[in-house]
């Protein structure tokens, strides 16, 4: 039977209607944007202690932070696996940005994988050659000689030379890059790294509300052969500028004599979180660049690990620095494994204790344990 004509406007408002609906509630076409709000857990401490009592309080509270990776392209794999396992344990319910640095332009394949698995927005730049050469004050044919040396002698990364740029580049200049310079906080993850635990609380927020400037969660003494000029530089430094030198710093983590000779133990520092404010600042600007008119990361090959260790430890007081006993780390081919059992329950670690680098000979963390005066795991020396 044909539909009068008066009911036709009806009728259209029914299927105007009906696929608006399947448009709008249906399948695959709906987005529903990721929150960055989603439940937290409470950070370990607070849970033992019980104070947080709902998981997910605060969760809205994001600091102004990002992952910093840098990176080559060939890196693309194994740089995957420290994103996921990063996203796992704690991003998924931050969606933090994630800046990747690069002395040549990025390739599509890695743009595109790496951003499909981050949950924030990532960023990807390159490195100005003026951050990534050398400098003019360095002798180059003086350079050369000593990687021939460095090599000679079997001297980790000692032949390298982008080895050298790269180590240059991290101890004074990612943080001036114009995709960092929104930023007050950085997490560094390196290719190859894994998580064992969740992360309960988040680091950067840690760092913010306790006026926290760098972190670490291994220590290592660095091969002295690498830095045999890098402590008289800085003593000179620290000489031509007392006002930069608070009191109650970590000098005695870094020396047994006040100062006089360095016990080569630094923060392994392809994990870092830290406030890039103070990487920017006066004090270690002008750290940096004493330490680089000498032409030091060339001739010799100071790691940025040791750079960046030296300068936390004298320009900070202690407690601006912190050691993230929680967050269960590894990067070959060390480990550190929280000793405390429930604390590997709660935080569903699947790391071995008995992996535990801390409190091995060739770790400093038993030095940090004494410097702050706190009692080591039941059945450690
Ligand atoms: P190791 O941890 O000291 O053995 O050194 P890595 O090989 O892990 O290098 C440290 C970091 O710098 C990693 O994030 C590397 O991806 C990165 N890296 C090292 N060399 C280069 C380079 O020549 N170019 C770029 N773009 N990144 C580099
Ligand atoms: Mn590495």
């Amino acid at each position: 039977m044909p539909v009068p004509v008066r009911y036709t406007r009806y009728l259209l408002f029914a299927i105007v209607g009906f696929f608006l609906f399947f448009f709008l509630f249906s399948g695959t076409s709906i987005s529903i944007p990721t929150s960055p709000s989603k439940p937290i857990s409470p950070s370990y401490e607070e849970f033992r202690a019980h104070k947080v009592q709902t998981p997910g309080a605060n969760s809205t509270f994001r600091v102004n932070a990002t992952f910093v990776t840098l990176a080559r392209n060939s890196d693309i794999w194994d740089i995957s696996k420290s994103i996921r396992t990063i996203e796992d344990r704690f991003n998924h319910n931050y969606n933090y940005d994630w800046v990747f640095l690069n002395d040549q332009d990025f390739d599509d394949d890695f743009k595109k994988l790496t951003t499909s698995l981050v949950s924030g927005t990532t960023y990807y730049g390159r490195i100005p050659k003026e951050h990534w050469s050398y400098p003019d004050w360095v002798d180059q044919e003086k350079a050369r000689k000593a990687r021939e040396e460095m090599g000679r002698k079997n001297i980790i990364y000692g032949e390298s030379e982008s080895y050298r740029h790269m180590c240059r580049f991290e101890s004074g200049f990612f943080f001036h890059h114009p995709l960092m310079l929104n930023y007050e906080y950085y997490w560094r993850v390196e290719p190859n790294i894994e998580l064992f635990c969740d992360v309960g609380t988040d680091p950067f927020r840690l760092l913010k509300e306790n006026n926290k400037m760098y972190s670490f969660v291994i220590s290592l003494y660095e091969y002295h052969e690498t830095i045999p000029s890098l402590w008289s530089t800085v003593k000179e430094f620290i000489k031509g500028h007392p006002e930069h030198i608070p009191k109650g710093n970590a000098m005695d983590f870094i020396s047994e004599d006040s100062g006089k000779t360095y016990n080569n133990c630094h923060f392994w520092s392809n994990f870092e979180v830290g406030s890039l404010d103070w990487l920017r600042s006066q004090e270690y600007t002008d750290y940096f660049s004493a330490l680089d008119q000498t032409g030091g990361f060339f001739y010799e090959r100071w790691g940025d690990a040791p750079v960046h260790s030296i300068a936390a430890s004298i320009l900070l007081k202690k407690e601006q620095i912190h050691f993230f006993n929680d967050i269960a780390y590894y990067h070959p081919p060390f480990t550190h494994c929280p000793s405390d059992e429930q604390a590997r329950l709660d935080l569903r670690c699947h790391c071995n204790p008995n992996d535990n680098f801390d409190f091995r000979g060739y770790s400093c963390t038993s030095r940090w344990y004494k410097l702050n005066g706190w009692k080591k795991p039941p059945g450690v020396k």
